[in-house]
């Protein structure tokens, strides 16, 4: 017979492992599902400095998400390695169908998150991997000593800006507006740092080269005037960052999860419209999309799907 845990997690970021920690530590029988990387974003993630008690010599957010991971583990949560394509989570029994196999629960928590959105620039696609990423920390190295850009305002495209000029010969900040987004103490480091330089009020059109990225065309946003930017002949190719923000990872549950702008919609108990279904995390519409807010809404969804079934 198929087992049937009591709750099923799907997503192993702060929000997952989170929950996976309360639920077990409760003594249900709990799984947590993960396609990829432990730590969702944080993975991606050089330091995370505003989670409370986060103040540790060396830490990055790979080594915070192994400990989340690890305390999960050590309460009791399975862990699952597949890539779920199906949701049935209408009935008492819910059905998640991966790639490898069936999981059945009496209850879920969608701990999903959200991915990088695209920059929505001509030729994007051809170059991720060739000089264009969304990941400062897994690609950063690469672009040693070269000239690098990131595009956005944002927390995530600023910080990162600070990160990649440890290794860059300059970076720039590439951004729509002329004022940035982010968090007025992020913003400090980066108009400080003598390597990072700002391209106000411009959005990048397309990127180009030849099998590397090594030019983009921008756009002015207020005189609607376009330039290239070419790599410097020595270097060959620069390195582009997008960081614009973030698409929530909900095309499961489409049609079947009430949804406001593509996040799922909860109440303060992170219930969400079908019984037994909960959803914790930066997949959930709310205001505050941080590692505090994701293990805060972590702990409620698993606590109260202990009270969904246990009545
Ligand atoms: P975000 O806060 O949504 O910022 C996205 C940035 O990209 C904005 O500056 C936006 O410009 C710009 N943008 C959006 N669409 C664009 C487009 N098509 N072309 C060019 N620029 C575009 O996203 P985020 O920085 O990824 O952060 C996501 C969430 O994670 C936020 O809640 C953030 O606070 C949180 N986060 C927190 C930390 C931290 O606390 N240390 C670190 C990283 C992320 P406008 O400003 O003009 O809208």
């Amino acid at each position: 017979m198929e087992k049937v845990y009591d709750v099923l997690i799907l997503g192993a970021g702060p929000a997952g492992l989170t929950a996976g920690l309360y639920a077990g530590r409760s003594g249900l029988s709990a799984g947590i599902l993960e396609q990829g990387q432990d730590g969702g974003q944080i993975a991606n993630t050089m330091a995370v400095e505003n989670y409370p008690g986060q103040c540790l010599d060396g830490e990055s957010g790979t080594s915070l998400a192994a400990r989340m991971a690890a305390q999960a583990e050590q309460f009791g949560a399975a862990r699952i390695q597949d890539t779920i394509q199906a949701a049935e989570l209408q009935g008492q029994i819910k059905r998640l169908t991966g790639l490898q196999g069936e999981y059945l629960a009496r209850a879920v928590i969608i701990a999903t998150g959200a991915s990088p959105r695209p920059i929505g620039c001509k030729n994007e696609a051809e170059f991720v991997g060739k000089g264009l990423s969304y990941c400062a920390t897994c690609d950063g190295p690469l672009f040693r000593n070269r000239a690098v850009y990131v595009v956005g305002g944002g927390d995530a495209a600023v910080e990162e800006a600070v990160y990649l000029a440890k290794f860059a010969r300059e970076v720039t900040v590439i951004h729509r507006r002329d004022r940035l987004r982010a968090a007025k103490s992020i913003q400090e480091r980066a108009f400080q740092h003598p390597r990072i330089r700002f391209l106000w009020d411009t959005v990048v059109e397309a990127v180009d080269g030849d099998g590397v990225l090594s030019a983009m065309t921008v756009r002015n946003t207020k005189t609607g005037e376009r330039r290239s930017i070419a790599a410097s002949p020595a270097d060959g190719l620069f390195g582009l960052f997008g960081y614009v923000g973030l698409l929530p990872n909900t095309a499961l549950f489409q049609g079947v999860l009430n949804l406001e702008n593509g996040y799922l919609v909860t109440d303060g108990r992170m219930k969400t419209n079908l019984p037994g279904v909960f959803a914790a995390g930066d997949v959930r519409a709310k205001s505050l999309r941080q590692v505090v807010t994701a293990t805060a809404d972590g702990a409620i969804a698993a606590v109260e799907a202990e009270k969904y079934l246990h009545g």
